[in-house]
């Protein structure tokens, strides 16, 4: 008796099991219905250029070459940061100059920083408040990329492990990049800190882009808008020309990983096709509608 009385356990196990995955399989049925047309509008991309100041380098040739590729003499850059709305969630792409330049500006005998507007005054255009921001993404720790961050506090940071590394070492490389992300650094935000590329909101079109070379932790940016790929090169590069001839700036962290980003970089603009806007560049940077206009 004992010993029958196991196997038809077994039996009523199984019919039970049968019976689960009949149901699971028809749920899974059920569930290409309305869910899959859900799935075929996926939420609207949106991509605005914002204004984030203007670099004149003084000496060219020394600060941007370490195989004295270019001229000396002065050479001016922009500043660029972007926001990216997946659907209604809210992404800053770096966040440029501090806005403490507003209406003064900085001289050294290196350069000369300014900055016209500052993110929230761009953003309130757009009708879009600071807290609405829920990530920013930052290419890499330079100052010119950090600037603005204070203003986002309840943002999650996205930022390379390697990056961010650096700014919290006691003595950090910039102490006024490591003041701007301390509210994250200190462990008060929420922080990201990437090793590989990041796909920012799970559906594969803003993807971060692990790119080493001009600092430990740098990363591009991928967004695939409806109107095609638009690829953000952080300072991968800083303008047209070291596209073709590869300059490489004494400063950068590594100049193989540099070359190697580079060659990843363009690969990939080239496999998708995509637009680059080099973030340092006015020409490219003029390749997106002009704000308030989004790309989409
Ligand atoms: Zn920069």
């Amino acid at each position: 008796m004992i010993g029958q009385t196991a196997p038809r356990k077994q039996k009523g196990v199984k019919m039970r099991l049968l019976g689960r995955m009949v149901m699971l399989a028809l749920l899974a049925l059920a569930n290409t219905g309305p869910a899959s047309a859900q799935q075929a509008t996926p939420p609207e991309l949106a991509l605005w250029r914002l204004d984030c100041g203007e670099i004149v380098i003084n000496q060219y040739g020394a600060f941007f070459s370490d195989t004295y590729q270019y001229p000396a003499g002065p050479k001016t850059v922009v500043g660029s940061c972007y926001l990216i709305r997946h659907g209604d969630r809210y992404m800053l792409w770096d966040t440029g100059l501090t806005d403490a330049l507003i209406g003064g500006g900085f001289s050294n005998a290196q350069q000369t920083l300014s900055l016209r507007r500052s993110l929230v005054d761009q953003l309130r255009e757009i009708g879009v408040r600071p807290e609405q921001i829920e990530i920013i993404g930052i290419s890499h720790w330079h100052f010119d990329h950090t600037g603005q961050a204070r203003h986002f506090p309840q943002a999650r940071l996205l930022m390379g492990a390697g990056d961010l590394e650096l700014l919290r070492l006691p003595s950090p490389p910039d102490a006024d990049s490591a003041e701007a992300l301390a509210h994250w650094l200190t462990g008060d935000g929420k922080v990201q800190a990437l090793t590989a590329d990041h796909d920012v909101f799970g559906d594969g079109r803003v993807m971060l882009l692990k790119t080493p070379g001009h600092t430990p932790g740098h990363n591009a940016l991928l967004v695939r808008l409806a109107s095609g790929p638009v690829l953000l090169t952080g300072d991968i590069y800083h303008f047209t020309e070291q596209v073709e001839n590869r300059g490489v700036p004494p400063f950068n962290h590594d100049r193989a990983d540099s070359l190697a980003s580079m060659d990843r970089f363009d690969r990939i603009a080239r496999n998708l096709g995509a637009r680059v806007i080099i973030q340092h560049e006015a020409a490219d940077v003029a390749k997106l509608p002009p704000f308030p206009e989004a790309a989409r």
